[in-house]
């Protein structure tokens, strides 16, 4: 079974929702730098402050800081990992592989969730979230408006500010300038480690194909 797995995907691709799975179903530990971002902004530490200077704009936190994030939660937890939202530069790719390199813990897989731009827009649109425990809802299909509560844990859900139009566009630009080719240095350097899912299809669906990865 694949135990170090880098789940890649535009916004609203079903990342999130996807790892719940995998997590629910296998028990690899999870990690969302975007969660850990949000609680650490919700809790007002400084580094929260200095990330919210670039995550309410929709723009990534400088490599220097996402990367800090990721090797405390390596240290702390251990090299079975999902990460979600991690790397999202080529620069980042580049530091976990030396850091997973020095541990003799490579990656094993890496999975690419694919959708077309229309339906993130369409998804980000109607889509409520939960800061207190991350769930997310489509706000369309579910009848739900920002302040009613949560589903899942009765807290307020809200729109992410980052879902806001202008953020919308500019984390569209900054996946494309600087996300997409992290799929390329997989390409190139792994790639007997890189599968395409469409992302565009119901989550079971989409969940089937992923642990036919994972246990193969
Ligand atoms: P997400 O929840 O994955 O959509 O992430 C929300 C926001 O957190 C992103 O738009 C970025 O501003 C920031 N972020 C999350 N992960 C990273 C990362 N690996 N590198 C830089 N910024 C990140």
């Amino acid at each position: 079974m694949k135990q170090r797995i880098v789940l890649l995907g535009p916004p609203a691709s079903g990342k999130g929702t996807q790892a719940e799975f995998i997590v629910s179903s296998f028990g690899i530990p999870h990690v969302s730098t975007g969660a850990l971002l949000r609680a650490e902004c919700a809790n007002g530490t400084s580094l929260g402050k200095e990330a919210n200077r670039w995550t309410h704009q929709g723009l990534l936190v400088p490599d220097e800081l996402a990367i800090r994030m990721i090797t405390a939660w390596i240290a702390e937890h251990g090299t079975r990992f999902l990460f979600d939202g991690f790397p999202r530069t080529e620069a980042q790719a580049e530091h976990l592989y030396t850091a997973l390199a020095s541990l003799s813990a490579p990656l094993d897989l890496v999975i690419v969730l694919e959708l077309g731009e229309e339906e993130i827009r369409r998804r980000i649109s109607s889509r409520l979230s939960c800061l207190a425990c991350g769930a997310t809802f489509s706000g369309t299909l579910n009848s739900l408006k920002a302040g009613d509560a949560c589903l899942r844990c009765g807290e307020k859900l809200v729109r992410r500010t980052d879902d806001q139009p202008a953020a919308v566009e500019k984390r569209l630009e900054s996946y494309h300038k600087l996300t997409f080719p992290v799929i390329g240095y997989y390409e190139r350097n792994a790639s007997n480690l890189i599968y395409r899912v469409d992302a565009g299809r119901e989550s079971d669906a989409v969940f089937s194909d992923i642990c036919k990865l994972i246990q193969s």
